[in-house]
Parts: C-alpha cells; sequence; structure tokens
C-alpha cells in the first residue's frame, strides 16, 4: 500500500502549468469542512476559565488598498471614506472589547500582535495612533515579544513610520513582490520601485528590530534575468528576513476572471517548475550571503536574533483572536471565521452579536494534524514534541507517508527530526495533503 504521496508526485507532472485554484495549505481542517452551525457555539467558548498556560495572539485585520491587485484573492475595499473606516476600526475594538471581558482570557496577555490585510499602513497616522490606543487599553501589549505590522510601500512616509516604531511595532513586512516598476504596474500593485527604496531607507534608519521583504515568484511576466535582478535587489538591501511566495491564482482574482473570458485553463504565469527553480535560486544566492532557510518560503539574516513568533506560535497551537471582517481565529480548539462582507461584520458588532460566521471544533486528531502539516512547512519536524504533546508515534502514525518520501529522495533524518530535503521542502504544500484525514482529502482547497 502506498500513501498518496507517490500518486501526489505523479500527477505533479501533468499539471506542470498553473491553473486556477489555491495551493498553499493554510489552515487543517480545509475550510471547506467549516460550518454555519459550528459558528453558534463560538460565544459559549468564551465563558470557559481562562487558560493562561495557551500563548494567545491577536490579528486585527485591516480590508482597504489603495488599488486592488490582479493576483489578490483577499476582499478589500478601496473606496471607503475616512467616516467608513473610522467605523470599521471602532467595530474592531468593541469586538476586541467582548473578548478582553470575557472568562477564557482573564489574565492573559497577547505574546504577538499581528496587523494584516489588505494594506494596515493604508491607515493615517491618527487612525494608527487611535487604534492601537485603545487595543492595549484592552489587552495591554507589555508582554508581547512581537508586534508585526504589513505595509505597501507606497502608503508610506518617514512620519508614518516613526509613528509605527512608537507604537511599538517590532516586525515590519514590507511588500515589494518585484522591484520592477513595469512587472508591478501589469500585476495591478499600486507601488513603485522608487517607493520600496525610499520607505525602506526610512524604515532602516528609524531602526525597526526586523525588516522582512515579501517577494512573490512568478508574477505574470516574470523573466530568469528579472528574477536574477529581484534577488541582486534583496541582497543589496540585507533585510532581517525575505519571505518567497510561489505565485497561484484562485479564482476570485482579476487574472482568472481574465483567463475564464477568453475561455483559458492556463494562467499566465510561470509553470510550478519554472517557479520552485526561481525560489531554489534566491535559497542559493541568500545562504551563499550568510541567510538561512527557515521555512518553505522564509531565510534570515540571524537566526539567533530574527525570530517569527506570530508564525512559529500558531504553528504549534497558540490561540489567536482574529479581528475584523472575515478574519480567522483559533480559539480553545475551535477554528472560527468572521462575517466575509464589510456590512454584515458592522451589522453583527452593532448588534452586540460576535461575527463568526463559520466554525469547526477540532478533534484532538485534527489538532494533531494541523500542528504536523505547518511544522512540516518548516521543513522539520520533531518526533519528541509530537510524543510528549500529543501522545503519537509520528513514525509509526505516518509509517507510509514517511517511507514514501524517502523513496523518492525527499526526506531524512536527523536524530529526533524528520527532515525534507529542499526539493521537498520547495512543494510542500501539495505533499501536506497526502497527511490529511481520509475524509478531508480530495476536496478544493478553500
Ligand atoms: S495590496 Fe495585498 S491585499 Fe491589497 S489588493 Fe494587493 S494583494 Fe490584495
Amino acid at each position: 500500500m502506498s500513501s498518496d504521496i507517490l500518486e501526489i508526485l505523479d500527477r505533479e507532472k501533468d499539471h506542470d502549468d498553473t491553473e486556477a485554484g489555491n495551493y498553499f495549505v493554510a489552515n487543517y481542517p480545509p475550510f471547506a469542512y467549516w460550518t454555519t452551525e459550528a459558528a453558534g457555539g463560538v460565544e459559549s467558548l468564551l465563558e470557559r476559565p481562562a487558560t493562561p498556560e495557551v500563548p494567545l495572539g491577536v490579528y486585527f485585520h485591516v480590508p482597504f488598498c489603495r488599488k486592488r491587485c490582479h493576483f489578490c484573492y483577499f476582499r478589500v475595499y478601496t473606496d471607503k471614506n475616512a467616516e467608513e473606516i473610522k467605523g470599521y476600526l471602532d467595530a474592531g475594538m468593541a469586538e476586541l472589547e467582548r473578548y478582553a471581558n470575557a472568562p477564557l482570557f482573564q489574565g492573559r496577555k497577547p505574546r504577538f500582535v499581528y496587523f494584516g490585510g489588505g494594506t494596515p499602513s493604508y491607515l493615517s497616522v491618527s487612525q494608527l495612533q487611535a487604534l492601537t490606543g485603545r487595543m492595549k487599553e484592552l489587552m495591554p501589549w507589555d508582554a508581547a515579544e512581537e508586534v508585526t505590522f504589513e505595509c505597501e510601500p507606497g502608503t508610506l512616509t518617514e512620519q508614518k513610520l516613526s509613528a509605527l516604531r512608537e507604537i511599538g511595532v517590532t516586525r515590519l513586512s514590507l511588500g515589494v513582490e518585484n522591484f520592477d516598476s513595469r512587472i508591478l504596474e501589469i500585476n495591478g500593485r499600486a507601488h513603485r520601485t522608487a517607493e520600496i527604496h525610499r520607505a525602506y531607507g526610512y524604515a532602516r534608519s528609524i531602526g525597526f528590530p526586523q525588516i522582512n521583504i515579501d517577494l512573490i515568484a512568478g508574477m505574470v511576466e516574470e523573466t530568469p534575468e528579472n528574477w536574477r535582478e529581484n534577488i541582486r535587489k534583496t541582497l543589496e538591501l540585507q533585510p532581517d528576513s525575505v519571505t518567497i511566495y510561489q505565485m497561484e491564482v484562485p479564482y476570485n482574482t482579476g487574472i482568472y476572471r481574465e483567463m475564464k473570458a477568453a475561455g483559458k485553463l492556463t494562467a499566465p504565469v510561470a509553470s510550478w517548475q519554472t517557479k520552485r527553480g526561481w525560489v531554489d535560486e534566491a535559497f542559493a544566492a541568500l545562504e551563499a550571503d550568510g541567510y538561512t532557510v527557515t521555512s518553505g518560503y522564509t531565510a534570515v539574516r540571524d537566526p539567533a536574533r530574527t525570530r517569527f513568533v506570530y508564525r512559529d506560535q500558531l504553528w504549534a497551537g497558540a490561540d489567536l483572536i482574529g479581528l475584523g471582517v472575515a478574519s480567522f481565529s483559533h480559539v480553545a480548539g475551535t477554528h472560527f471565521q468572521n462575517l466575509p462582507e464589510f456590512s454584515q461584520y458592522l451589522e453583527a458588532i452593532r448588534a452586540g452579536r460576535l461575527p463568526a460566521s463559520r466554525a469547526h471544533i477540532t478533534t484532538a486528531e485534527e489538532r494533531m494534524i494541523r500542528e504536523l502539516i505547518l511544522q512540516l512547512k518548516l521543513g522539520r519536524v520533531s518526533c519528541s514534541y509530537f510524543a510528549d504533546k500529543f501522545g503519537v508515534d509520528l513514525r509509526a502514525r505516518f509509517g507510509q507517508q514517511w517511507s514514501d518520501l524517502k523513496t523518492r529522495g525527499l526526506l531524512g533524518e536527523d536524530g529526533d527530526r524528520l527532515q525534507l530535503t529542499r526539493e521537498a521542502l520547495l512543494k510542500v504544500d501539495t505533499l501536506l495533503h497526502a497527511f490529511f484525514l481520509p475524509q478531508h482529502r480530495g476536496t478544493r482547497y478553500t
């Protein structure tokens, strides 16, 4: 008997073109298994006694952008005025107040805070100061090891960056995506090359403890020469960490709508093999420059100093309160997502209801698999960690998967650790499906 690994690897050869659909595995069980019925149970979760031993994080979703990128699949708004934005931020704080007063969160302070989007840096300095001031009143940040803030380079001024530092942001993440203005324009990004350099210069001079640069391998019209130029410019800047995503084309993107209108099945972006080759090339160049690859997407300049608390805590089962429209939470073993429409979200908050729209109460086995697949994205898993936390013998429980990976030369062992090769790490999201429970395999991952 073989696991799905061999089938996945064989199928991959015939599906090298980038077709429409989600590639990235963000959570487990897949969202298709979350239900509206389960969302009804979220209120009662908050009444449980506090669990101070479980690390806690807070995510705030800012769904506003200057314009919509052609590859974007998030629900973002480009037309909200200052009053509507204020209404949204107030609603987010009313939501946080609800959590802050709940028995489950008494005596618990966030270990990490994350502002994602959308474009958090779309907010003005005064909006940011008011928002974070209120957040800290409700749930103080003095125990937070990391505060991450996602930015679009064209929205950053020196004054805004100084305000972010004063607010307590420790990890600034710049959505560079590509250094070439023409490629940025073709892909519908709002910023251009000059804005990247200007924003990076200000951020460095202000002295953020950590600056991350996001890149996307395989944007529309990316070429090998241009990709090499992206690597060269990244090395020139010497960011503390570099995150590289492989371009995917989910169904709700502008690129997919154009494909559909033209009757095409294949997206106008590089093949998966080419994209993996580009990430491989970038990782090799970064390693040659002293960086360390710490996941299938990330390289860091100094692993002793540069951590990513949000990722590491979340992937090890921390609780996460997700605030704002369409945000994802993971609390006391239950996954839930907030209402996905702006008006529905505001209406729920104004009516004093929790805005949860779909949820899934995980079993102990699902929580174990969730941590396994998320930690495999780091390229290695510790067997003793899983034995201690879940009482599972990882080697025996997934014996067939490990054996199949070894047969294809994709897995090694290092004492307690099972370790993916670089080749496996670059296609890790494809391989993870083989670790899903049988009832969760073969469905669309949305
Ligand atoms: S900046 Fe990010 S969230 Fe906004 S449209 Fe572009 S990809 Fe989407």
